[in-house]
């Protein structure tokens, strides 16, 4: 599996397994375990994905040294500002079982993101969290926010797939060395995308999937990738990128399949209201 330097020292696999949506009925813990079976070492779970505490289980029983995993989750709205953030942090810990996370972030860019921010900080120098970053911010969201903030971010998870590929976004965080992690790496499974006849002509060159090219061009041009399925076969395709290469005129030519436009636009008015009342982590 390679692995991507971040701008603190860390380093976090390239592939992540993402658990959105994936019930805390015993799937999330199932799916988690197939995961780890199969090699990935990088889960990506949330405080509002309601399954955190499945991952943790999933990760202690499968026998892998808990420094070989990677876990990420994030602070949901409700537990924004510097007081309420200290606690949700925490909660966190609890829920997944661990002595600290890998990579906490800031789910949604809305709100007193600078004192849950400060909390993450403080939270990282005690040792709870190893690295920490946001999500869902635009360029725009990313300038009122991030120059408050006393320590870089390490990430910026987004919506990030071959047809809108965040270019004007990438200017903003490479020279900060800052990585994005591309959700919905997949496109959410977009059929137009998966039959896409450039997209299949270099899955038949390489004998590879649809998934596997879009995931290796993501990861060739930088990218670190959270693809979710429940299907073992479907995961084990989702990983198997690293035993080939795109060349520079076919990163080119599937580069050229940006529309520059995604289905989440975090600018949306009213948006952050709708998130907040649409999942509450507590009573
Ligand atoms: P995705 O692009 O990974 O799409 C998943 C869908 O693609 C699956 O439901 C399935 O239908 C299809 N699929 C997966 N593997 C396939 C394969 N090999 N062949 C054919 N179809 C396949 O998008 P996602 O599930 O929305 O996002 C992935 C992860 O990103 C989430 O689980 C979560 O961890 C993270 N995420 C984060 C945010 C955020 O706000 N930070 C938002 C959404 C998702």
């Amino acid at each position: 599996m390679e692995r991507v330097i971040l701008n603190d020292g860390n380093e976090i696999p390239a592939v992540g397994f993402g658990v959105f949506l994936i019930p805390a009925d015993g799937s999330t813990y199932e799916a988690v375990k197939t995961a780890l079976k199969i090699g990935y070492r990088h889960i990506d779970t949330a405080a509002a994905y309601f399954n955190e505490e499945e991952v943790g289980r999933a990760v202690r029983d499968s026998g892998i040294p808990r420094d070989e995993i990677f876990v990420t989750s994030k602070l949901w709205l409700q537990d924004y500002g510097f007081e309420a953030a200290v606690k949700g942090i925490d909660a966190s810990l609890r829920k997944l079982g661990c002595d600290f996370i890998d990579l906490y972030l800031l789910h949604q860019p809305y709100g007193d993101v600078v004192g849950a921010w400060s909390a993450l900080e403080q939270a990282k120098a005690a040792g709870k969290i190893r690295s920490i970053g946001v999500s869902n911010m635009t360029p725009n969201l990313w300038q009122k926010f991030v120059p408050h903030f006393e320590t870089m971010p390490a990430v910026n998870q987004v919506e990030c797939h071959p047809f809108f590929q965040q270019r004007s976004l990438r200017a903003v965080l490479q020279p900060l060395n800052v990585k994005i992690e591309a959700w919905a790496p997949l496109g959410q499974g977009n059929k137009a995308l998966f039959s896409h006849p450039l997209v299949l002509k270099i899955a038949e060159k390489y004998g590879k999937t649809a998934a596997a090219v879009i995931l290796r061009f993501e990861t060739q041009d930088g990218l670190i990738v959270l693809p979710k399925s429940t299907h073992a076969d479907r995961m084990e395709e989702n990983l198997a990128i690293f035993d080939f290469s795109l060349t520079q005129e076919e990163m080119a030519e599937l580069r050229s399949l940006d529309t520059g436009k995604g289905v989440h636009d975090p600018e949306t008015p009213g948006l952050a209201e709708r998130l907040a009342a649409a999942y509450k982590v507590h009573d």
